[in-house]
């Protein structure tokens, strides 16, 4: 299920945003400051970002500006200004849209549809529609198998998810509390050190060197990230 950051100060506009966006079957969480927008931009996966450009203490170009310059997902912007709408076409490598306030939402949840496909083609591109390639590893997305040099390496089905789900939000740190929440489910049984047991045994299987890995990297006292250069 694809998941969306609001960034919005004004509660009642975020939940409509967030009711619109459920009702069509994609997830999200609010953010009500900037601040905590890019705090949760950074750790969490998200597939884009949904920003209100007037939030209190902090100018949104700014904000738009900082969060281009971490993450590759697609941000929308929504401003109520008009003013703001020819600073935002100008906007070097900012937005990748704009939607004015008061907006419709089924515009709102269109447009947002569109740029995630776009962007999921964009991720897959090099060729192959359904393949993630870095380096040496390709994880082939249709048929769920994963190869290192062309040789295929069997992951479990979990180990499959883990390791999709992090490449495909590669340079983003998760926590792994985080990743046992998004992909195990709330009945399973285990804890955040499932997490850690199934990224060694990943490691094993595409790592030439497991202790020294390349791939997925521990980031120490937070979790871990897909190194994509
Ligand atoms: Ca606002």
């Amino acid at each position: 299920m694809p998941n969306v950051l609001i960034i919005e100060d004004e509660s009642h506009i975020a939940e409509l945003e967030r009711d619109y966006l459920e009702a069509y079957g994609i997830q999200s969480d609010i953010a009500t400051t900037g601040e905590e927008g890019l705090r949760k931009a950074l750790t969490n996966g998200y597939d884009l970002i949904l920003l209100d450009l007037m939030l209190p203490g902090i100018n949104g170009f700014e904000l738009c500006k900082k969060l281009r310059s971490e993450v590759d997902i697609p941000i929308l912007i929504v401003t109520a200004k008009k003013e703001d709408i020819d600073k935002i076409r100008g906007f070097d490598r900012g937005a990748d849209d704009y939607i004015e306030k008061p907006f419709n939402p089924n515009e709102l949840v269109a447009r947002i549809k569109a740029h995630i496909a776009r962007y999921q083609r964009l991720i897959h591109k090099d060729g192959d529609a359904h393949a993630i390639k870095i380096g040496a590893l390709s994880i082939e997305t249709r048929s769920r198998r994963v190869f290192v040099n062309d040789v295929e390496r069997v992951l479990t089905a979990k180990e499959y998810e883990l390791l999709s789900f992090l490449a495909t939000h590669s340079n983003i740190v998760f926590s792994k509390e985080h990743l046992f929440e998004r992909l195990w489910s709330a009945d399973s049984i285990g804890d955040s050190s499932t997490i850690t047991v199934h990224i060694r045994k990943i490691r094993e299987k595409i790592e030439e060197d497991p202790s020294n890995p390349k791939y997925i990297e521990t980031v120490w006292g937070v979790g871990y990230r897909f190194r994509k250069e």
